[in-house]
């Protein structure tokens, strides 16, 4: 199979790799994807439905509940019509019927909501600022905020997540305390202004669904060596070929490195380990 030559690192990357990497090498070396699930295209109509109501608001221009809800609908038509195989309907219809209860719930909390950027990219060299080393000089970081917040006492990076359950805030700062350093570390890179906070807004798609927001305080000396580190281990492993299996309770056949994996389990991967 062809592989690809990795040019950029990302928060979710990141994550990949520490999930499993073996996952991380067939999702982005191989190039392997598995279809998606209609929660997962649930969950980007939703994302380009905020996406428009937060950049209109940034650019303060008229936006109403109807514009947000039709760009939904018109995400999720180019979603379904980019697939060569559309995920189940019993699903689909499920997760169709839940849109629009979601999008309302976030709309009644954060319609007049001003942010200051949108759908932010941001793209930076990796130097650690700890020690001045330069990572991978080819490989760049390269990250999208959902929504960047300006506060009188600094910046707050939003991030968006549709869901089926509510995650508390222990396990939402454990899950994404890599990706979370790596948006403050591109956004301090990116401007003098102090980052105050990551707030995880898990928009949660149930009987009667909710916004539940959970805002976490960064330190005023932000210690990025976790994130250096796995930056550190996914360099290694593209040097070396290297890539270890991760078994979880979480393991599945959908997984796109399910077929790396089996065969590295009965030892005819061509993967070095
Ligand atoms: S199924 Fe295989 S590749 Fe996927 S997470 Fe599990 S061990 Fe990793």
């Amino acid at each position: 199979m062809e592989t690809r030559t990795l040019t950029q690192l990302s928060p979710s990357k990141l994550t990949t790799y520490m999930t499993c990497p073996i996952k991380f090498y067939a999702r982005y070396i191989l190039g392997v994807k598995s279809p998606p699930s209609a929660g997962m295209l649930l969950g980007r109509a939703v994302h380009k439905a905020l996406e428009l109501l937060g950049r209109r608001r940034q650019l303060e221009l008229d936006v109403t509940l109807d514009d947000v809800l039709s760009e939904f609908h018109e995400s999720w038509r180019c979603e379904l019509e980019s697939l060569e195989q559309a995920p189940d309907e019993k699903a689909c219809s499920k997760a169709i019927n839940g849109a629009e209860p979601m999008i309302r719930a976030y709309w009644e909390r954060f319609a007049d909501e001003r942010p200051e950027a949108s759908e932010l990219r941001l793209d930076e060299p990796l130097i650690n600022p700890a020690t001045g080393e330069v990572y991978g000089e080819a490989v760049n970081m390269v990250g999208i905020i959902d929504s960047l917040m300006a506060e009188d006492d600094g910046l707050v990076i939003v991030d968006f997540k549709t869901t089926s359950r509510t995650s508390s805030p222990a396990t939402l700062s454990l899950m994404h305390r890599i990706q979370m350093l790596a948006y403050a570390y591109l956004l301090q890179r990116a401007t003098d202004h102090k980052v105050k906070a990551l707030e995880v807004r898990q928009i949660v798609n149930k009987k009667e669904p909710e916004v539940a927001v959970c805002r976490m305080p960064l330190p005023e000396q932000l210690d990025f060596s976790p994130m250096f580190l796995i930056v550190e281990s996914l360099l290694d492993s593209l040097r070396t070929n290297r890539w270890i299996p991760r078994y979880s309770f979480m393991c599945s056949s959908v997984c796109e490195g399910y077929t790396s994996c089996s065969s590295h389990a009965s030892g005819d991967s061509g993967l070095t380990s």
